[in-house]
């Protein structure tokens, strides 16, 4: 059964972030901003802040109690002379920027690609230096891989489309599956595959080609449709397969799954999406009820 009030219950109790989260995170990011353009040794590079991953495809999702939430910013910047055979010089120099600040030296670590500030207990911010290259947002982006001292191409405002335009087919379904499988993720703690890698396995199944009132009328649906889906590819795949990043053709996101990582989530999704089939399909509302439970945990329908 569909039990719409459940879903749209679960989605606001316990799923959608808050809206005092959300306005902390965005004081946060404004205060970096303040910060990082008042440097005089990064005023020259440093062009803007543009919103990047879950925060800004709106599928950022209420943290578990003993979990932080992630926000990644891009830091786009300009090309600079000194630092075209060095490119780890980006990261360095966001980062030296913040530790002269006694307010961010403590909060700051040094990643791979991006400078994490952390704010204690509830989220931490990712600035990832970002350069652009051309007239426009929507021209060539690399950004800096530390540990190899490269650069690798990327398409921020690309995948933002393309999600945008998959979420425009599934009504706005898209975005809502996505945010639930998370929080199955999160809350179960039986699988742990990184949000960018189920987002583009679970947005690449939604067709502009499908009859839309049969598949994303509704909530209930789409979400069945679209486990559905992805757990048949997913079983497809006994080794963790090539996932590209549909905005980038020479970007994939593989390299950020290990094969045990990957055949957990593939037996783990298997069960889930077994348990969502049926729940979907009984039309006994106390054992729909029931069913969904096991998927959602208690909190689909308070007891
Ligand atoms: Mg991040």
């Amino acid at each position: 059964m569909k039990l719409h009030e459940y879903f749209a219950g679960l989605l606001t109790r316990q799923v959608n972030i808050d809206r005092t989260r959300l306005a902390d995170l965005q004081q946060h990011v404004d205060a970096l901003a303040e910060c990082l353009s008042g440097d005089v040794a990064l005023k020259r590079v440093l062009r803007g802040f543009s919103r990047q991953g879950s925060w800004a495809h709106r599928t950022i999702i209420r943290p578990q109690p003993d979990r932080e939430y992630d926000a990644d910013v891009i830091l786009r910047m300009r090309h600079h002379r000194g630092w075209a055979q060095d490119p780890q010089q980006y990261l360095h120099a966001v980062h030296a920027s913040l530790a002269r600040n006694e307010l961010y030296r403590p909060r700051i670590e040094l990643k791979t690609r991006c400078v994490r500030v952390s704010y204690a207990g509830d989220c931490h911010v990712d600035l990832v230096p970002c350069l652009e290259y051309g007239f426009s947002y929507f021209d060539e982006h690399l950004i800096v891989n530390r540990t190899e001292n490269t650069l690798e191409p990327v398409n921020p405002a690309g995948f933002a489309r393309w999600f945008e335009g998959k979420d425009c087919v599934a009504a706005g379904n898209l975005r809502k599956t996505v945010r639930l499988l998370k929080f199955v993720r999160d809350f179960h703690g039986q699988f742990d595959i990184p949000s960018v890698v189920l987002t583009v396995l679970v947005a690449g199944r939604v067709s502009r080609w499908d009859e839309f009132w049969l598949r994303y009328r509704d909530l209930p649906s789409a979400f069945t449709t679209l486990v559905d889906r992805t757990n048949t590819l997913v079983q497809g795949f006994p080794e963790p397969p090539h996932i590209g990043d549909p905005s980038c053709p020479s970007a994939d996101f593989s390299g950020r799954l290990g094969g045990a990582e990957w055949s957990r989530f593939r037996s783990s999704f298997n069960q889930y999406a077994g348990r969502v089939s049926e729940a979907f399909d009984e039309t006994r509302r106390n054992s729909s009820i029931a069913l969904w439970r096991e998927v959602f945990s208690d909190e689909f329908a308070p007891r």
